[in-house]
């Protein structure tokens, strides 16, 4: 049996490295949905629309050439752009787009016709509680804020990306009132999601933590 996995949770909680390792030992395939909303921040910016034009952003979305590869790689008109989508600009701006109900609404409608079916890991902010509501599995991954600033740092010192250390906590902060606080599908746990503090597991631990609860719920 194929099941659906929802992983949320605030930014930099590693939603997106825990997805992609328990999506490599099922066989699931992962969908990084904050990918998503980067890329609309990512088209607003190189067209020059303005985060609050809702139509221009929707309509960019339509005609833009996306691509993601198998290795998650992401291509815009035939340019990789994995990782000008993850500098702490866009981070910002994808915050800023997501408050928009018709992105939203947009993006929500191709998650959930990307995991129809099942055999899918979706991480994000609303995935258990909008894109995936029935989804048989959901967690809620949480790490102390200092910590996860810690670990976006080392994942940019990793990829030679030099960062202001006092900025990452900063902007960490300032994207978690905004996802928290916007008002439509703020960031919430969904009532029937395990909550998870990593702060002081390893990736790994994480890892086979969900794999434990989602092998129990396949058998
Ligand atoms: O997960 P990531 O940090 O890449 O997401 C970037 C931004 O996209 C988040 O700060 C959030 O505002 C938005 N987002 C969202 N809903 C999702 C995924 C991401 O609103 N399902």
């Amino acid at each position: 049996m194929r099941i659906n996995i929802a992983i949320d949770g605030p930014s930099a909680a590693g939603k997106s490295s825990v997805a992609d390792k328990l999506a490599k030992k099922l066989g699931y395939v992962h969908l990084d949905t904050g990918a998503m909303y980067r890329m609309v921040a990512y088209l607003c910016l190189k067209n020059g629309i303005a985060t609050e034009d809702e139509d221009g952003a929707v309509e960019a979305l339509k005609r833009a050439d996306i691509r993601i590869k198998t290795s998650g790689d992401i291509y815009l008109d035939g340019n990789k752009i994995s990782d000008e989508l993850r500098s702490e600009t866009i981070s910002m701006k994808a915050s800023d787009v997501s408050k928009n109900p018709k992105v939203r609404e947009a993006l929500v409608a191709m998650q959930q016709r990307i995991a129809k079916d099942k055999g899918y890991i979706l991480d994000g902010r609303d995935i258990g509680t909008v894109v995936l509501k029935d989804a048989e599995v959901k967690i809620f991954l949480v790490a102390d804020p200092k910590e996860r600033a810690k670990r976006r740092i080392l994942q940019n010192e990793i990829k030679g990306i030099e960062c202001d250390h006092d900025k990452i906590l900063e902007d960490i902060n300032k994207r978690d009132y905004q996802d928290t606080h916007r008002e439509v599908s703020p960031l919430k746990k969904a009532d029937d999601a395990l909550l998870i503090d990593t702060s002081d597991l390893t990736l790994d631990e994480v890892v086979d933590k969900i794999y434990g609860i989602v092998l129990e719920k396949i058998k």
